[in-house]
């Protein structure tokens, strides 16, 4: 049989998703997290129990290694990264090296202190989680009722950025039951305020299943190929170690590929026998010999983003999970090249994976 797959990594991760702290200042009810429920004794990993955050000096040594290399970095994985004590200084460190950045944030810290620091620090990209149009239903998304002072928020940021170029601001929305029927009112909205709007799939506790997302199809479903995360990503919790993907740092079974402070560094831990042992199974086809890659469905996002264009949008979905609806009139700060697969922008080769992308969902 022609063997399709043998994908590679680069010696070092394109993509750094760095969790300055494991804390929140919210506990929303559908967060995997720190929702309420999550947080009960019994449900709360031993890993949240204890308030980590990465010292400035651990910043500038993740920096000193990776930064060369030029990663697209996330500053947060399961966290609200304003209230990382090395925020600053971690966006400091990343602009030194030149790097593209991006978060997510709940936006409850958008003061204009904030603001400013990201204009000044020509930070590239912010998105607010907002899910909502209506009151009641931030109530059920994040539990609070604050929607005004989100969306002041988000006007602060876009204000105080006035004609500099960044950050190229964008709002967030995950799709539930709940709030799925106000999805155009909020596409609506914020294409007159924001440079790009995302709407994502809910992922489960149990595993990404993309059956179960609006709109996909089960025989359009496309044959499985190995996953871009362990390939491109490395994500480092606050303690520093380090998860094998984005999703397996969200599930509830702890697990660490090694420790960037513990062992040796970066490129030490991605090449590292654990991770080698996964790219082999992904690339002989055997990831349901890993149980954390078995039925898991965020393999999908390998192939290639799909693109359209309306009057408005340039729209940009890596996958049944994600769309973004960049907004036309506001491409100033859009960059193919950079922030790889982040706000609907960025590209980059995946070895073999992209001459063979034909899916359409
Ligand atoms: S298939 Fe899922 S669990 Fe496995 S590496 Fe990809 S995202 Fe992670």
């Amino acid at each position: 049989m022609k063997k399709i797959f043998n994908t590679t990594a680069d010696q070092m991760p394109n993509i750094l998703r760095l969790e300055l702290t494991n804390t929140c200042n919210m506990s929303c009810p559908h967060c995997r997290h720190h929702s309420p429920e999550k947080k009960l004794p019994e449900n709360y990993p031993e890993y949240y129990k204890h308030a980590s955050h990465i010292s400035d000096n651990q910043v500038k040594q993740i920096f000193d290694e990776i930064g060369p290399y030029k990663p697209s970095v996330t500053l947060n994985v399961a966290n609200e990264t304003l209230v990382a004590k090395s925020f600053k200084f971690a966006v400091k460190e990343l602009k030194k090296h030149d790097c593209s950045g991006t978060f997510n944030t709940n936006g409850l810290l958008l003061n204009n202190d904030m603001c400013e620091f990201l204009v000044e620090n020509e930070f590239d990209s912010v998105n607010i989680s907002i899910d909502a149009v209506k009151k009641e239903t931030l109530k059920k998304a994040r539990g609070i009722t604050a929607i005004d002072k989100l969306i002041r928020n988000v006007k602060r940021l876009v204000e105080i950025r006035g004609d500099n170029k960044f950050p190229r601001v964008g709002v967030t929305f995950v799709i539930m039951p709940y709030n799925e029927k106000e999805i155009p009112e909020f596409l609506n909205f914020w294409k007159n305020i924001v440079d790009v709007i995302r709407f994502t799939g809910y992922i489960t506790d149990k595993q990404p299943d993309m059956t179960v997302l609006p709109g996909v199809v089960q025989e359009k479903i496309p044959a499985r190929i190995p996953c871009k995360q362990i390939f491109r990503d490395i994500v480092i919790r606050a303690n520093g170690d380090v998860t094998p993907c984005v999703i397996t740092s969200e599930a509830p079974q702890y697990i660490s590929m090694g420790n960037v402070f513990k062992d040796g560094g970066i490129k030490k831990v991605w090449n590292g026998k654990k991770f080698l042992e996964w790219r082999n199974n992904h690339n002989k086809s055997c990831w349901d010999d890993i149980s954390y890659c078995k039925g898991c469905h965020y393999w999908v996002e390998s192939y290639k983003v799909k693109e359209k264009e309306t009057d408005e949008f340039l729209i940009r979905s890596p996958s049944p999970y994600t769309v973004f609806y960049n907004v036309k009139k506001k491409l100033q700060n859009w960059d193919r090249e950079k922030l790889i697969d982040r706000q609907g922008f960025g590209e980059k080769n995946f070895g073999a994976i992209d001459s063979i992308a034909n899916y359409d969902i």
